[in-house]
């Protein structure tokens, strides 16, 4: 069975970056363009969501096992800490990677935004916001 073809063209303006863009589709009684199109994003936008959405996921997860280890004995929460400000370095580096590349800018990554994920995991998500933010105002 093949797909349906697009048949039409229309305009719609990115959610994200409220560009203009084009699309196609094939008119049909099921979608109402005129309902999803103020909702509709570019596939860069679409694809920079979706990974910094995905990262921010394992970094959220990773910080919930370092505040459950904070209630470990030293050795463990050592050793466990040790993993976690590896991993958290990693997956900052691709975050930072991918919005910077979406914002069109030098890769901006500093050591403190791990330190302070380390230092209270239970802020991931304003220590995640605030660097996003951030990167935002530079714009
Ligand atoms: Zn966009």
């Amino acid at each position: 069975m093949s797909e349906p073809q697009p048949t039409e063209s229309f305009l719609y303006k990115c959610v994200f970056c409220k560009t203009e863009r084009v699309s196609y589709w094939t008119p049909n009684p099921i979608f109402t363009l005129a309902k999803w199109q103020s909702k509709m994003a570019c596939n860069r936008c679409a694809d920079y969501h979706h990974t910094r959405i995905g990262l921010c996921e394992k970094i959220a997860k990773i910080c919930r096992v370092l505040g459950v280890a904070r209630t470990l004995s030293s050795k463990e929460l050592s050793a466990i800490t040790a993993a976690t400000d590896t991993k958290l370095v990693e997956l900052t580096r691709k975050l930072a990677r991918a919005a910077c590349e979406h914002a069109g800018v030098a890769m901006l990554w500093e050591r403190e935004f791990v330190d302070l994920l380390i230092q209270s995991p239970e802020k991931q998500h304003l220590v995640v916001g605030k660097y996003l933010s951030g990167l935002r105002q530079l714009l």
